[in-house]
Parts: structure tokens; C-alpha cells; sequence
């Protein structure tokens, strides 16, 4: 394997797995009838042991690629930080750019459009229920 490889990780020096993928895109490989992630087993054979419950992040974010360089462990934790970070859109499909863009205190990205929807839909909610507890309250006998 090349030594030669720039500390800038981009799409041109990936290794892409050419066998078998996930649903989700990684590659995978079969040993001894034992199905194992392709990223895992490279990490392992180049730089040792993953150690227990530690997860691999690809550097370069994509998922098919075996470049050892590439591969860094990480929590679990930190994984999905990672990968909240390098989201473009909300899951609504709305973009994380721009006026959409909001960044709580905690640093959570949050999407304006599906955010200003939940809020009117929790103020439709309490203004129903405010008319059904004042209607209540008319009904009752004093
Ligand atoms: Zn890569
Ligand atoms: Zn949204």
C-alpha cells in the first residue's frame, strides 16, 4: 500500500471497496461464512484491534472506502456527532444553510422551517385544548 499519502483526505485517494455493499453503502466481506464490515476488517489488518464498542468514522465520508488513512476509530458518540455535523439537509429535506440554519446554545443544528411548523402545530394544540378547557369550565355547574 502506498506510504504516500497526503494528510489532506480527499475522494481522489480513496481505496473503493469493489465487492459486495450494504443497503447502507459500506462494503462488506465474507470470512469463513462470517459477514464482516470491509472498513472494519482494513482498520484491523492495517492498524490493529478496534478496540470494544468504539466505532470507525471514514474521514473522507465515504462509506465504501478501505483506505486504512481514511479510517479513524471513534466513539460512538462522537460518531454521530460527526455525522449530524456533515448533514446538509433536515430529515425533511429542508437546508441546513443560510437564514434556515439555526444553531441552538447545546450547538444542535436546527432546521427554521420544520422548527417554525412544530411550534405552530404545539400552539394550534395548546389554543384547542385552552377552548375545550374554557368551554369545560362554562359547562360546569358552580
Ligand atoms: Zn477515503
Ligand atoms: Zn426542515
Amino acid at each position: 500500500m502506498s506510504v504516500n499519502i497526503s494528510p489532506n483526505t480527499s475522494h481522489a485517494d480513496c481505496l473503493i471497496w469493489a465487492g459486495a455493499k450494504t443497503n447502507a453503502g459500506y462494503g462488506h466481506r465474507t470470512i469463513r461464512g462470517v459477514s464482516y464490515l470491509a472498513h472494519r476488517v482494513a482498520y484491523e489488518e492495517a492498524k490493529g484491534p478496534i478496540p470494544a464498542g468504539m466505532e470507525i468514522d471514514h474521514l473522507c465520508r465515504n462509506r465504501a472506502c478501505v483506505e486504512p488513512s481514511h479510517l479513524e476509530v471513534v466513539s460512538r458518540r462522537e460518531n454521530v456527532r460527526r455525522q449530524a455535523a456533515s448533514r446538509t439537509h433536515c430529515p425533511s429535506g429542508h437546508p441546513y444553510a443560510g437564514v434556515n440554519l439555526y444553531l441552538t446554545r447545546a450547538g444542535h443544528r436546527v432546521c427554521r422551517e420544520c422548527h417554525r411548523r412544530l411550534d405552530r402545530e404545539s400552539k394550534q394544540r395548546k389554543a384547542s385544548r385552552d377552548k375545550e378547557r374554557a368551554y369545560l369550565a362554562e359547562k360546569e355547574p358552580r
